[in-house]
């Protein structure tokens, strides 16, 4: 397979076409490339701060508040998600609500509050980027930037969020298809940066008991078409606490490289997502449900 990247338009292909052992040229012309198994077979291992996503490693989690609230309730955030188990701690400082009157964020301060709570747990973490300005505060305090399924099209930050080289989860739009999806990964690999997580985290469909429609057939499915790790977040994707334990061991069987989920101090409290946010001894139950299923699956952790 030869890729051929940034060509306007058709591509004269004689001088191939000529060599010996050529029989014919078949012409591909995906949205994605870089992106693609076809030109890139071998699995691409992400490595944020140490933990590392993709084949064969133990499937990571990441878990904490959706939104970054107060200092004490990130750090209690933190410690719950510590020791249940977690490998990576989340939390928004820039929110992207539906409505202006929701809370919107602590922004910087926010960020300040997340850096603080990893350094104290030792969890790397990852917070949402919305606008190309937040990138520089960002990248200084996280050691991933989560770009939201709001933003999956924003093309221009998707190109600013691939020339940081810092890695990148990449949430799978609400009605995005697997072709757009991929196609904005392209986006950020074509700036040269590798070090992209996708995120399936459910798609809007008629049904309205759940929040979204989780849809988990994407996870072999883009491990066949993308040598890029794939992990699912089903705490968004049901939007029901009672559903995420269940949605998250069957994202592991179908092969998912991770979970995100939403973990709060006080869920009837949180600020934003509590309906949805397991409390740290409910973490606590998913994670030892879990670890059995890990090792049912082979993994040694
Ligand atoms: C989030 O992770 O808190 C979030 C806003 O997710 P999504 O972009 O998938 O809605
Ligand atoms: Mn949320």
């Amino acid at each position: 397979a030869i890729g051929v990247l940034g060509n306007q338009g058709y591509v004269d292909d004689s001088s191939i076409r000529t060599l010996p052992g050529v029989r014919e040229t078949i012409h591909v012309s995906k949205p994605y490339k870089m992106v693609s198994k076809d030109f890139h077979p071998k699995p691409t291992i992400v490595d944020v701060s140490g933990v590392k996503f993709g084949d064969g490693e133990t499937p990571v989690v990441i878990a904490g508040p959706c939104s970054i609230e107060t200092e004490e309730q990130m750090m209690a955030a933190a410690e719950q998600v510590k020791a249940g188990g977690a490998k990576m701690l989340r939390g928004g400082a820039f929110k992207p609500r539906t409505g202006p009157h929701s809370f919107q964020g602590l922004g910087v301060e926010g960020l300040k509050y997340l850096q603080q709570a990893g350094k104290a747990s030792g969890l790397p973490v990852v917070t949402e980027v919305m606008r190309i300005e937040q990138l520089e505060v960002i990248c200084q305090h996280a050691d991933m930037l989560q770009v939201g399924a709001r933003n999956m099209q924003n093309f221009d930050l998707l190109k600013e969020v691939g020339k940081t080289g810092h890695p990148v989860l990449l949430k799978r739009g609400m009605s995005a298809t697997i072709e757009e999806f991929l196609a904005a990964a392209e986006y950020i690999v074509a700036e040269g940066n590798n070090n992209v997580v996708l995120c399936e985290r459910g798609i809007r469909t008629f049904e309205k008991t759940t929040r979204n429609t989780l849809d988990l057939s994407v996870v072999p499915l883009i491990s066949e078409m993308s040598h890029l790790p794939i992990i699912v977040d089903p705490s968004h994707a049901t939007g029901k606490r009672s559903l995420v334990t269940a949605m998250s061991k069957a994202a592991l069987v179908v092969g998912a490289h991770g979970l995100m989920i939403e973990v709060h101090p006080d869920p009837t409290k949180a600020l934003c997502d509590g309906a949805q946010s397991l409390t740290g001894d409910g973490f606590a139950e998913l994670m030892d449900d879990i670890c059995g299923l890990l090792s049912y699956l082979g993994y040694s952790e």
